[in-house]
């Protein structure tokens, strides 16, 4: 657990979320500020702070295989949805541990601004 982060402390139960999809390795919850009608983010259980620092292949495959099962459960696996992960200044990182943004619900405009 990294000392500040709101996300291991998600992780550790220290702050409430609502959790929609949980694996071993992996944990989903909704994001406070929802962006679509589906808007969830899938962390790796341990703390990496961006994709940037990623290293174990088993983790990031689990973090992946846990936003499929999001989107299955969130019934947009259909209609289709997006996965995003913002990394660093430019790309908009605002909270530093990995995560995945899965979005749907709606028709997402792309390229994103
Ligand atoms: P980023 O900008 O780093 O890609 O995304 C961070 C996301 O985390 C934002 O969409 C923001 O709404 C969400 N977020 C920030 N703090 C919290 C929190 O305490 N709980 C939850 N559920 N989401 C959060
Ligand atoms: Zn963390």
């Amino acid at each position: 657990m990294a000392e500040g982060c709101i996300f291991c402390r998600i992780v550790a139960g220290e702050i409430p979320a609502v959790r929609v999809a949980e694996s071993e390795r992996a944990l989903a919850f909704r994001d406070l500020h929802p962006q679509a009608p589906v808007h969830v983010l899938v962390i790796p259980r341990r703390h990496v702070a961006s994709l940037a620092e990623a290293t174990d292949g088993e983790e990031l495959g689990a973090v992946l295989l846990l936003a499929q099962e999001v989107a299955r459960r969130e019934g947009i696996a259909e209609s289709g949805y997006r996965v995003v992960t913002n990394t660093g200044a430019d790309g908009g990182q605002t909270v530093h541990h990995l995560h995945l943004h899965v979005l749907g619900g709606r028709a997402l405009q792309w390229p994103p601004g």
